[in-house]
């Protein structure tokens, strides 16, 4: 088919595990990680153009042109496929920015996929993952998600059965961390080395959510909240609250909340009427992308889930 424009919606991701094994030669670090795809999600819409690549977002905090990683995955598409069209993208933000959900990776791979059916590039899942690859570690993962054992720097994926929904209230405090910063802190600090995906993979076989959750955890937790003590300060009040199980996401500064069900997750968030940033309330997916069909409707446009086809 012929597509003119093609919409993706492509969803973040979270670690319910992080470990952090060393550092490589290349400077990036070896991790083992449970990443998980989550319901929050941005629209990418891809319009073929006659030739270059320009970039549109609706948060002012990302940069549009060539540093914005969905830009990248189109430069490196068209070089790897050879192609003379070009392609406008609008990113519809709803993933926090540089809040360790994944959300420029998302957007990558989202592009990735939606440029493989827009300029009809017909490359297979693992093509685009060698592309996505070397825009960054989490894209291999975020091009399909669901529930996924990540080793080497964070793309030898291995996909795990999915796990049924879990609800969490992630907490994002008002400014973003550097994951090259957090990754930096944790050598200089020598941090030692935590081992919480071996035993969720204990637990995942034996399927049980209480026990799986009581593994979730995070090596960057420590440094990025000796960095920046309102992780540490969220953290603590939740404890004092009596949430069970906290955790930060990627290398934050997002920290999540697991809740028994969508409304205990509620009736949290109301709790934190004084919260100095922003609250999102999320729950695990099975998948990480869906293409998306504009649809009339009563009063205006709407958006029906379409297939997901390369
Ligand atoms: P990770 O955990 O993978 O490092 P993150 O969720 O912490 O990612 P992102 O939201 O991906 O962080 O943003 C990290 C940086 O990348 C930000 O400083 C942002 O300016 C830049 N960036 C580039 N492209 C994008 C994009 N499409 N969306 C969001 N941020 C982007």
């Amino acid at each position: 088919m012929n597509f003119q424009r093609v919409d993706v919606q492509t969803h973040a991701k979270i670690n319910l595990t992080l470990d952090v094994l060393g550092k490589r030669q290349d400077g990036y670090h070896n991790i083992r990680s449970i990443m998980q795809s989550l319901s929050l999600n941005d629209r990418v819409s891809l319009t073929k153009t006659e030739g270059g690549i320009s970039v549109e977002c609706t948060h002012p905090e990302v940069p549009c042109g060539s540093s914005n990683l969905a830009f990248r995955a189109a430069q490196e598409l068209k070089e790897a496929a050879d192609v003379n069209y070009g392609v406008h993208i609008r990113l519809f933000k709803n993933i926090p920015v540089a809040a360790g959900l994944g959300g420029g990776s998302a957007d990558a791979a989202a592009v990735l996929r939606g440029l493989n059916r827009l300029w009809n590039t017909g490359f297979d899942i693992n093509k685009l993952r060698e592309i996505g690859r070397r825009i960054g570690a989490d894209v291999p993962f975020c091009l399909t998600g669901g529930t996924v054992l990540a080793e080497g720097i964070g793309e030898e994926l291995t996909p795990l059965k999915p796990i049924s929904r879990i609800w969490m209230v992630l907490f994002k405090p008002p400014f973003g961390v550097s994951t090259a910063e957090i990754y930096n802190a944790h050598d200089r600090l020598k941090r030692k080395y935590s081992q919480s995906t071996e035993a969720f993979l204990v637990e995942m076989e034996q399927r049980n959510i209480d026990t799986m959750v009581a593994a979730m955890g995070n090596a960057l937790e420590e440094t990025t909240a000796d960095l920046y003590p309102e992780v540490a300060n969220i953290i603590s009040r939740l404890k004092a609250r009596g949430v069970q199980k906290t955790f930060m996401c990627g290398s934050g500064p997002t920290v999540c909340a697991i809740a028994a069900s969508r409304a205990a997750a509620e009736r949290l968030k109301k709790e934190y009427t004084d919260f100095n940033g922003k609250i999102f309330i999320a729950y695990t997916v099975p998948r990480a992308q869906v293409f998306l069909k504009r649809e009339r409707k009563k009063g205006g446009e709407g958006w029906k889930k379409g297939s997901l086809h390369l």
